[in-house]
């Protein structure tokens, strides 16, 4: 009940069991276009480019920076914790400029201020933010965002690795031009795969580059003469099989409940967990309304030992939470709800163990 990897349901493990095949086997073909086309549902988008990049999230922002921008490009950086330092960081290392508009870790990027930023930086190429930002807690607007990009003439790029299968990431409807995600989040599937759609502008500001992506492994012209093209696909790198069948397996869970209700399951049972947690007297960090469901960051409370209480809750408990991140580091605590660890009985074997947790403390200083 961390930030990830969340639980793995036994029918998605043993998916990834089945026999490794070849990744060129024509069996294996007919797999891969099934998986294109989960992708696509859960994206919500009829994106040609969409695809699982092999590596986990980190390895989908890095692919999808290196093939938009070019040295010398301007991006607009929307930073308001962990994952919108580390766009800061690959935007540099590849030779671009990041204008980063920043706000307090724990509140959602200001659409506000994003604007002034895109209206003062017209040589900008690039709008990316995170939406739900997992060392936080805080969700922002991507439909909001999509759109100022598309007013001053950027591209935009969603970092959608936490909110996907929890929360409503509609690529398609909110005019996203490039979006990744990963698999160990609300997805349930184990870690090592990051799903990746680009809208036909993204794909074509890739084909009009005036330089070779940097990166051999990562440049989508050359990856998607083995995701793309229906029935002529070559060797590009060799596919991680068993892990495929995992994120294939725990799709068709998920679309077996259905997106909304999945949707639905995080929303209510993060509302039973809130009133639970501030029952005990634990502050939530992010105002309600910009509250992730999937990721449910509290501040510890004064005189608590962080790292043995949560210690506690995995030697006691078998209950894994996540500790902050950054300058948040000792001082809150952040509780997953992500995909098959979001169940009504986790919720309360979780409450009632930091229940007991939190008294131990009590009798300790009495
Ligand atoms: C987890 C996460 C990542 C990185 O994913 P890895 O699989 O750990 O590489 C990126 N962005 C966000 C918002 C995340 O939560």
């Amino acid at each position: 009940m961390g930030p990830g990897p969340s639980n793995v349901a036994q029918r998605v493990l043993d998916a990834g069991a089945r026999p490794t095949i070849g990744h060129l086997d024509p069996a294996f073909m007919e797999f891969m276009d099934d998986l294109k086309g989960l992708l696509r549902w859960v994206f919500r988008t009829s994106n040609t480019l969409t695809m699982p990049v092999s590596g986990p999230g980190t390895a989908g922002m890095e692919a999808c920076f290196a093939n938009l921008l070019e040295p010398g490009d301007t991006a607009v950086i929307c930073r308001n914790g962990v994952f919108g330092q580390r766009m800061v960081e690959m935007v540099e290392r590849l030779g671009a400029r990041a204008v980063v508009v920043d706000d307090e870790w724990g509140r959602a990027v200001d659409p506000r201020k994003v604007e002034d930023t895109l209206k003062q930086t017209p040589e900008a190429s690039l709008l990316a933010f995170v939406q739900a930002e997992t060392s936080t807690g805080a969700q922002s607007d991507g439909q909001a965002l999509a759109e100022l990009a598309r007013r001053y003439d950027c591209l935009s790029l969603m970092d959608c690795v936490t909110s996907l299968g929890g929360t409503p990431v509609e690529i398609d409807a909110w005019g996203v031009d490039a979006a990744y995600s990963g698999t160990q989040k609300c997805l349930s599937a184990p870690p090592g795969l990051s799903p990746v759609t680009m809208s036909d502008a993204a794909a074509e500001r890739i084909r009009q580059r005036r330089t070779p992506v940097q990166s051999w492994f990562m440049d989508f012209r050359l990856v998607m003469n083995y995701w793309g093209s229906e029935g002529r696909r070559s060797y590009h790198h060799t596919a991680p099989v068993n892990a495929l069948y995992g994120l294939h397996e725990a799709l068709l869970a998920m679309r077996e409940e259905g997106l909304e209700s999945v949707w639905d399951r995080h929303a209510r049972l993060s509302a039973d967990l809130r009133g639970r947690l501030e029952s005990l007297g634990l502050e939530y960090l992010v105002p309600k309304e910009e509250s992730l469901p999937q990721l449910n960051t509290v501040r510890i409370p004064a005189a608590v030992d962080d790292a043995a209480a949560r210690l506690a809750l995995l030697q006691n408990d078998g209950i894994e939470i996540g500790a902050g991140l950054g300058p948040l580091a000792g001082s809150v605590w952040r509780i997953g709800l992500m995909g098959e660890s979001c169940r009504a009985q986790y919720v309360e074997r979780c409450a009632d163990a930091l229940a007991r947790v939190l008294e131990l403390r009590v009798e300790a200083t009495a």
